[in-house]
């Protein structure tokens, strides 16, 4: 069993995105000192956090000298070498495993070993090249998405296709040479379940959370979701499967599609804290990351429990179009919370921030973050 890392002791994190910001505020909430490493300056995480490094990913000698100046370490940006993580194992603990990242940085690989330990997938089909990509069609049918094997998100390298001829153009629009094909869900709605799993293998999960997405990037999600009680135990069940089969440390967000028949499937992993899990800091006893720093830290984990029906909306950089978002307006919404990145440059579909509310309901949550949202924008025109 691992030695307790007690508060007072340092945590490093890997990337410097509004995740860190988060898992740092909730750090030093509990009074550890925060060391950030990424290539960028003056970062969401690096303004709250004790100790902001910049340096490079491939910089093995950089990551060694920064593992040696914490007591574990953990990542916010999925996309970290797996040399890095080894580099950065042979000085201080890294949690979640550098392997699980591993495992979850590539679709395929991911895919594979949930199939492979019985766990239900979205059906797929590797590509590497165009006679592939025929094949995986004729075997899953049309339509059907294909998606790179690494460094997607958000919908970045995915093309839906919908029939044979549409194959051609889709193949060269992802330019890769290891793609996935995965048969289109027809889902009644997605779920996610954030889950967290101790050192001393203390296991909780919230949710799940209910997501809509707008252009693949996630816009609401609420929680409780609107899905049957068996659905949601499922849900958790096969997160702790996961959890525990892979020997999880820390906080991994599983990502659903609820088929018509009420049927899951895994749609994507995430071994860290997930944006449908932000509610979590203003709707759950604790947050998930208060409860990434209790696991990676060996710590009893927090109750997941939730206190009131919630709801949170994404800000994303088109909110700043034609000019900044107006935010006395939303202050007036005193039952929302306003949460900002801290980020200087606000681009079209850039995560800059977001809203949440409690309600006595779901419906009156999520209304409360949509016309908050709306709000902002009085006076502008929109962008979308
Ligand atoms: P991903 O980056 O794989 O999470 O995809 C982003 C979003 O695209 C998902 O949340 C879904 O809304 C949609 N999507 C992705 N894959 C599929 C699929 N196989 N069937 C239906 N919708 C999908």
């Amino acid at each position: 069993m691992s030695a307790v890392i007690p508060p007072g002791k340092s945590l490093g994190v890997l990337g410097s995105g509004q995740l860190g910001r988060m898992f740092a505020i909730a750090a030093r909430r509990l009074g550890y000192r925060v060391h950030v490493f990424s290539p960028e300056w003056d970062t969401p995480t690096g303004q709250v956090a004790d100790v902001e490094v910049q340096g490079s990913y491939d910089d093995l000698a950089a990551i060694a000298k920064f593992a040696q100046s914490v007591d574990v370490l953990t990542f916010e940006f999925e996309n970290v070498p797996s040399a890095t993580t080894e580099a950065a194992a042979k000085w201080t603990p890294v949690r979640p495993d550098g392997a699980i990242l591993h495992l979850t940085q590539h679709r395929l690989r991911e895919k594979s070993a949930l199939a492979g330990i019985g766990l239900p997938v979205t059906p797929f089909y590797p590509v590497h090249n165009f006679n592939e990509l025929l094949s995986g069609l004729q075997k899953l049918g049309t339509p059907a998405v294909l998606k790179t094997a690494s460094w997607g998100y958000d919908g970045k390298g995915q093309a839906r296709i919908d029939s044979i001829d549409a194959a051609q153009t889709a193949w060269e629009s992802l330019h890769t040479d290891e793609a996935i094909l995965e048969a289109f869900i027809d889902f009644s709605c997605e779920i996610s379940v954030v889950a967290a799993r101790s050192t001393q293998g203390d296991f909780v999960a919230y949710g799940p959370v209910e997501n809509s997405h707008r252009r693949h990037i996630l816009d609401i999600s609420r929680c409780p979701a609107n899905v049957d009680e068996s659905v949601a135990r499922e849900a958790i069940e096969i997160a702790r499967a996961i959890c525990e089969q892979w020997n999880v440390v820390g906080v991994l967000c599983v990502e659903f599609f609820v088929a018509q028949d009420g049927k899951l499937l895994i749609n994507e992993l995430a071994p860290r804290p997930h944006n449908s899990g932000h509610l979590t800091i203003d709707a759950h006893v604790t947050c998930q990351f208060e409860q990434q720093v209790r696991a990676i830290c060996g710590l009893p984990l927090g109750s997941s429990r939730q206190l009131q029906p919630a709801a949170m909306a994404n800000l994303l950089g088109d909110l700043w179009q034609p000019a900044v978002p107006d935010w006395e307006a939303v202050c007036r919404y005193r039952e929302v919370k306003l949460h900002l990145y801290g980020k200087q440059e606000a681009r079209p579909g850039r995560k800059m921030g977001h809203l949440t509310a409690r309600a006595s309901t779901v419906q009156e949550a999520e209304q409360l973050v949509v016309s908050a949202r709306q709000a902002l924008q009085q006076g502008q025109s929109s962008s979308d």
